[in-house]
């Protein structure tokens, strides 16, 4: 079965598998570039193939290696990266080339041991690695394979369980040729990518379909079983896209999922449009130094963001103070403090996705001419 199962699976990737811009041979005759290997597995994590390509080619002209990457400072990293959300994802890539910089030579180990000590790099990443770019005989499962293969053996997996993540590995590290370990590798994840879909797999285009349960037992739509939905907590919190003469105030968010990137000044609770009050108590209780002046307050709008894990809903107030009333000083502080910046600076900061069309709006404001 082995042997066979692998053939079909090859021949058809041999022919139909699409055309990425990580998929090219590597240097010194490696199957893939270890480092464009890991950096598109990290933005794929979460997010369409679509959408990373003009992401992952942007990336590698602004830093084409890992030298390039860890000179680079982390907040140009972040602004390359904006829009495409997970911002960890960004961080953790960053600390990798750091770390791959000063501890191995810019190489990237080929023992999957030392790979899972590395920053940002999973049981996913390290198997994408290892098959990928060294043709080893490692297994890369994520939560597509699950998908696979509890359809092909008919087991009722849970999506996203880590038990059967691991149950998976082994199945899958059974089935490996003894030649061409990367590409059956990167069949596998191709096929989970365009043919053994979430709803309506395409069973009548699948190389394995001989080898399928669900599909003879035509319950395809059983496997696997859907992940639990845990409740996510909602956080509120109000913007202030306070300004003065031209220049708005930003901070950078120091911790948390949004590490590194930068936002409006940020009040720990929501002020509805009626609670213009309850904004100007809160704002003279987180921001003493800026609270205070004479301003016009004017209501911009509420906005929902959904994480992973949480939901963020936000309400944004414009706050324009009289010019020359604060302009504040750079005293050398913490780099996390408050700061009034231009139009031109802004548009320069990384800035998370779902406050770049808030961010762009101000901006164009000031761009727009008056008449
Ligand atoms: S036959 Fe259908 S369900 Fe089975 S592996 Fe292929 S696409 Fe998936």
């Amino acid at each position: 079965m082995k042997e066979a199962f692998s053939r079909a699976l090859l021949d058809w990737f041999d022919r139909e598998a699409r055309e990425l811009p990580w998929r090219l041979p590597g240097p010194g005759g490696l199957r893939r570039d270890p480092y464009q290997v890991v950096v598109s597995e990290i933005m794929l994590q979460q997010t369409q193939v679509s959408a990373v390509i003009p992401y992952f080619k942007r990336f590698m002209q602004a830093f084409p290696d890992f030298a390039a990457l860890a000179a680079a400072p982390e907040v140009e990293v972040l602004k390359y990266w904006e829009g495409l959300g997970y911002y960890r994802r960004a961080r953790m890539l960053h600390k990798l080339a750091l770390c791959l910089m000063e501890d191995y030579g810019g190489q990237l180990p080929r023992d999957r041991k030392v790979l899972l000590k590395l920053p940002g790099v999973g049981p996913y990443t390290a198997g994408a690695l290892l098959s990928f770019a060294f043709d080893l005989p490692e297994a890369a499962v994520d939560g597509n394979l699950v998908r696979v293969f509890a359809r092909l053996d008919a087991i009722a997996f849970v999506q996203g369980d880590v038990k059967a993540q691991r149950e998976v590995r082994e199945r899958v590290t059974g089935l490996i040729p003894d030649v061409r370990a990367g590409d059956f590798s990167e069949s596998l994840i191709e096929l989970g990518a365009t043919v053994c879909l979430p709803k309506n797999p395409l069973c009548g285009a699948c190389p394995v379909r001989d080898w399928c349960r669900a599909h003879t037992l035509s319950r395809t739509g059983d496997f696997p079983l859907p992940a639990k939905q845990a409740d996510r907590p909602v956080s509120r919190l109000t913007y202030l896209l306070l300004e003065e003469d031209g220049q708005i105030y930003c901070q950078r968010r120091p911790e948390g999922l949004l590490a590194g990137l930068y936002e409006f000044l940020a009040l720990p609770d929501k002020a509805g449009p009626r609670s213009k009050k309850k904004a100007l108590a809160l704002f003279e209780k987180e921001y003493p130094k800026l609270a205070g002046h004479d301003a016009d307050w004017t209501w911009l709008g509420e906005g929902r963001t959904v994480f992973s894990h949480r939901v963020w809903e936000f309400a944004v107030w414009s706050v324009k103070l009289k010019a020359g009333t604060l302009l504040l000083e750079d005293e050398g502080g913490d780099a996390n403090d408050p700061a009034a910046f231009s139009a031109g600076e802004l548009a320069g900061l990384p800035f998370p996705a779902f406050l770049i069309p808030w961010r762009d709006g101000w901006i164009q404001d000031r761009l727009t001419p008056d008449f």
